[in-house]
Parts: structure tokens; C-alpha cells; sequence
């Protein structure tokens, strides 16, 4: 029995985030309003969850420890129709084989508590307490007799992100419950149990980010789809942030992911994603949530349904909330419209268009050094956010955002080999409203932040203060810049690279498309462009400057 409970606790537990996952379903499952969790060191020393649920009596207490142990089925047929999160019995036993649990609970009918203590699987002590009503979970000393689960644990500061966002995720799909989280000694959240979902992303990510999420809803036949999604301007650099329930139940979807995305496609840059939380009810028989022993996967009967539910809502959130478009949409060419170039010329601009990014050196632009742009006169703008301008041989279209983004991702990268930023102090100070995760890798890197020019100071809870910037920053897009050098410091850990962390500086810094530019401030992008080394590309991987040459022009217009 003993090797078969650690066989078991190897899969469901896998890291101290696992526990408190499986806690919280617990007192979900018990009607719990209010869940409160504490951790120390990383949940290897203390995990506590305490909840005001409807506790378990004191002669079921030690039941509740037995393997495959649970009181939410009956019968194998509640299998195909679970309402629960938990189900499999198997959490209890898992957590106890490998660690030391003290559970006291207490019924609402009853006088006092009762409280159990398990050291490695086995009950050390049992008796009754004074406690209010629900039940406290104290996990201690987790895998120390497992050296080697310890040894492939995470830092401690990815380890409490990992919890941290079990929290919020739960939280995200209960928001009439009210969570908080206490992470060695400091608050990391507190949950209003408002039962709005807004409040709570916005306890999480941000007020700014609480605020300008797009309501989600769609109901097709028996999927129904709710939640709230981030406006094509407001992305982040890692998937991290698309939270997908399944009837409350946190799941990992690829395809779910995929869905979310796809909705979002041509409205974000390449490297981009949204912030998503997105909860699908169904009828429980319509999914099998008895595929994966952490819980963490679901079959659907019928995928495809889901999978377009999903990006219908999301696609028709973002079309409602956001009709006004960067000046990039192509207009549809009404009857009795002059004919666009792109009708009278197919040649140049049709199926075998040359129009071409510059870093390959195209048929028809003979002689273009590799590297660099030849001197260039500006001609004027385009949709306020392309600049034209005339080369030696023909014309030179540069997409002014992703133009000055290689321009600032160069000086960064520059700065940074030599360790000497520039520094502007603001003059007005920033204050900024963090996100825990944000929180965690300012108090984590403030070294690194000061490396890359940043002066930022905490203000106490969730607040900081940001007083200087890198130079080449100053002037817009400082505040954005610092947290999401924030997010990526904390997700570094899975292998974020300097050169991520430059790109995406040098993309908040720079100029938007959409932007009306001044003939001269359209010179100078272009002058510090032809400075650049490697013009072909933004870092992005998107071009950052077409070439049409003049041979391509004089024989679209047949001249030659
Ligand atoms: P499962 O959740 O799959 O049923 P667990 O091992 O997680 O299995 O828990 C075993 C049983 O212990 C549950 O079925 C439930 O009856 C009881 N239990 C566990 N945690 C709580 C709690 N916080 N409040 C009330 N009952 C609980
Ligand atoms: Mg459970």
C-alpha cells in the first residue's frame, strides 16, 4: 500500500501547486465562500487552505484519507455526469503519502471540530477541537522524504507563481467566492467575492486591464461561452494568460488556446497573445473530465462544437468592442469608386506581386547593399502609418512602428553589450498598479531593472513608483515597457531570452502605427533608419521596409 499511495501521489501531486489546487476543489466542492491560503517557502514548508464549507464529521474524517475515498459519487454511472471538481478520492491519500497533514473540520451541526494528523501516509493522532465551522488543511514538510521530487521543483519564486496562479485561476471562475493568498508573511491577494469577474481580473492583472476587458458571451445549443477578453491593443508575450474553465473547472486545451487565438488573428502582432478568461458550461455528459489524473484535461464528446463556440464569442467580442480599426483594414471599393491600384495594376500589386521586404534582395532591385537603406527623400504618409519616401531606384515603403522598433531595438541592444544605459528621470513620476506576478519580479529583479536603465521604487501593496527610464523610451509607452519587462523577467525562467526582453522594450517605446508624423519627424525616422545595421526586418520578424523598385514600376505601367 505504501508504494502503491506514492505511485499515486506521483501523479496527482506533482509540486506543491498541485496540493493547493486539490484543496481548493475540495472546498469548492464544499460550498465554501470564503477559501484562505498560506504558504510558506514555496509550499515545500506550509501549505494551509482553510475554508467556511460544510466539513466533513469526525467519524468520516479518516475515510476521507482512505485512497479512491470520496463522497461525490454513488455509483459508476455518476461517472458520466460529474458536477464536482473532485471525484477520484485520490487527492487526500496522494497529498498524505507525501507529506505531514494535520485536517480539522468541523460540520455546521456540530459543537466542535474534530482533526486528524498523518505523518507519511499514516495517522499519528486524532481528536476533537474548538474550530469554526468548515475545515483547515495544514500540509508540511512536502516531499521531504522525497529528495528526488524536490530536486526537480522549480525556484521557490516559480513555485509560489505556480500557486499563485492556481488562486487566481479559481478565483477567476469562482468570483462569488471570496479568496486570499498569503505568501511567506505577505499578502499576495485578496479576493472581494463580489461575484464580479471583472473585479477579480482586475485584482489579478491590473485595474487597467480589469477595465478595458470585452464581455464575452455566446450560447450554441448546449455550449454556452462566458468570460472576458483582452482588446486586440492590451497582449501580453506568453500564453500565460489565457485562463479556460470547463464547467468551472480549470482545463489545459491546446486546441481551446487555439481557438481563443485564431479569433484574434490579423488584430495582433506575431509574438503577441490575449488575456482570456473564458469558462464553457455544457451538460456534464457531454464531457469526460476522467481523462487525466491531475484533472487538468477533458474530452469533449463533441469538440468541434466547442472549438467554434469558443471563437465565435471571442471574434464577436472583439469585432463589438473594437469597430475602429488602426487604419491598416483595407476598404472595400464601393460602385462608381475611382479603381484602386490594386484593380488597374494587377502586375505590380496582384498574385505575383514583387513587392519586396527588403531583406531579400529582390529580382528587380538590382543593386541594393544588403545591408543598409541608400539615402532616402521622404514623400509623405500613408494610412498614418506607412512613410514614402524615394531611393535611388524607386520607391522605399517603411512601416513606421516596425522601422523605429529596429531602430530602438539596435540602441538597446547596443546599451545593454555595454552595460550603460541611458537614463532619463521623468518628470513626472509613474505610479503604477501591479499584478502579484509583476510584484514578485520587482522585488525578485530589481537589480536586473536597474541594469536596463529602469528606477523604479515599491510603494507597499500591489503599488510602485517608476522614476526613470532607458532614454531611448522616454516619450511614450514608459509604463507598458516596465510591466511587461516585469512579466517577462518573472516568465524568464522558461528560457525568455535578453533579446526578448530588448524586442519587447523597443516595441512599447516606439511609434504606433495609426500615428500622424510631421514631415520632419518622418526625415528623421528615416535618417535614424538608414544608421541602422540590419534594416530588413523589426524585431518581430516583420519587414520593416518594402522596396519597389523602378523597373518594377516602369513595366506595371508597360513603359518598358
Ligand atoms: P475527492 O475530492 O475526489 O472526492 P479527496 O481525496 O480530495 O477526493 O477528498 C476526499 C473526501 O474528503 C471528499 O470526497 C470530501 O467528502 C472530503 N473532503 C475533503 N476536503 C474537504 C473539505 N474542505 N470540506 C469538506 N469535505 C472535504
Ligand atoms: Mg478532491
Amino acid at each position: 500500500p505504501r508504494v502503491s499511495a506514492k505511485i499515486a501521489a506521483g501523479e496527482v501531486i506533482e509540486r506543491p501547486a498541485s496540493v493547493v489546487k486539490e484543496l481548493l476543489e475540495n472546498s469548492l466542492d464544499a460550498s465554501a465562500r470564503d477559501i484562505t491560503v498560506e504558504v510558506k517557502g514555496g509550499g515545500l514548508e506550509l501549505i494551509r487552505v482553510g475554508d467556511d464549507g460544510s466539513g466533513i464529521c469526525s467519524e468520516e474524517l479518516e475515510i476521507a484519507f482512505a485512497r479512491h475515498a470520496t463522497s461525490k459519487l454513488e455509483s459508476d454511472t455518476d461517472l458520466t455526469k460529474i458536477n464536482t471538481l473532485g471525484f477520484r478520492g485520490e487527492a487526500l491519500p496522494s497529498i498524505a503519502a507525501v507529506s505531514e497533514v494535520e485536517f480539522i473540520s468541523r460540520p455546521p451541526d456540530k459543537a466542535s471540530a474534530a482533526y486528524l494528523r498523518l505523518a507519511a501516509g499514516t495517522v499519528v493522532s486524532r481528536g476533537s477541537c474548538g474550530a469554526p465551522v468548515g475545515s483547515t488543511v495544514r500540509v508540511a514538510d512536502l516531499f521531504s522524504r522525497l529528495p528526488a521530487r524536490r530536486k526537480f521543483l522549480r525556484s521557490p519564486q516559480k513555485e509560489r507563481q505556480l500557486i499563485s496562479s492556481v488562486v487566481s485561476s479559481y478565483a477567476f471562475a469562482y468570483p462569488e467566492v471570496r479568496f486570499s493568498l498569503r505568501m511567506d508573511d505577505r499578502e499576495a491577494f485578496v479576493g472581494s467575492g463580489g461575484g464580479d469577474l471583472r473585479d477579480v481580473l482586475a485584482m489579478v492583472y491590473g485595474g487597467e486591464v480589469g477595465s478595458a476587458m470585452l464581455d464575452l458571451s455566446d450560447i450554441e445549443g448546449k455550449v454556452k461561452v462566458s468570460g472576458l477578453v483582452s482588446p486586440p491593443h492590451l497582449s501580453r508575450s506568453t500564453r500565460g494568460y489565457i485562463s479556460l474553465f470547463v464547467n468551472r473547472r480549470l482545463v489545459q486545451s491546446r486546441r481551446l488556446t487555439f481557438a481563443v487565438e485564431d479569433a484574434y488573428k490579423g488584430m495582433l502582432m506575431v509574438g503577441r497573445h490575449p488575456i482570456a478568461v473564458i469558462d464553457v458550461r455544457l451538460p456534464p455528459d457531454e464531457v469526460d473530465v476522467n481523462v487525466h489524473p491531475a484533472k487538468a484535461e477533458v474530452r469533449f464528446r463533441d469538440e468541434s462544437i466547442v472549438f467554434s463556440a469558443v471563437q465565435r464569442a471571442v471574434r464577436s467580442a472583439l469585432l463589438e468592442g473594437a469597430p475602429v480599426s488602426t487604419g491598416l483594414r483595407r476598404e472595400g471599393v464601393a460602385a462608381g469608386t475611382p479603381p484602386s491600384i490594386q484593380t488597374a495594376t494587377p502586375s505590380l500589386w496582384g498574385n505575383s506581386t514583387r513587392l519586396t521586404p527588403i531583406r531579400q534582395p529582390a529580382p528587380d532591385s538590382k543593386s541594393l547593399p544588403r545591408q543598409g537603406l541608400p539615402a532616402l527623400r521622404v514623400i509623405g504618409q500613408l494610412h498614418n502609418t506607412y512613410v514614402i519616401t524615394e531611393g535611388p531606384d524607386g520607391m522605399y515603403l517603411i512601416d513606421q512602428h516596425a522601422a523605429h522598433e529596429r531602430i530602438l531595438f539596435e540602441r538597446l541592444i547596443a546599451q545593454f553589450r555595454d552595460a550603460r544605459p541611458e537614463v532619463q528621470m521623468l518628470l513626472k513620476p509613474a505610479t503604477l498598479e501591479l499584478s502579484p506576478r509583476q510584484e514578485e519580479a520587482l522585488l525578485q529583479h530589481s537589480q536586473e531593472l536597474a541594469s536596463h536603465g529602469f528606477t523604479v521604487d515599491s510603494l507597499g501593496p500591489r503599488l510602485c513608483l517608476l522614476r526613470a527610464v532607458p532614454t531611448v523610451l522616454a516619450g511614450g509607452g514608459e509604463r507598458e515597457s516596465l510591466l511587461e519587462l516585469l512579466d517577462l523577467l518573472h516568465e524568464r525562467e522558461e528560457g525568455r531570452s535578453e533579446e526578448r526582453i530588448l524586442t519587447s522594450l523597443a516595441c512599447h517605446g516606439s511609434i504606433r502605427a495609426g500615428k500622424k508624423l510631421s514631415m520632419e519627424e518622418m526625415r528623421e525616422l528615416v535618417r535614424q533608419l538608414e544608421q541602422v545595421e540590419t534594416v530588413g526586418n523589426c524585431p518581430h520578424g516583420r519587414p520593416s521596409v518594402i522596396h519597389v523598385s523602378g523597373d518594377l514600376l516602369a513595366r506595371s505601367f508597360r513603359r518598358r
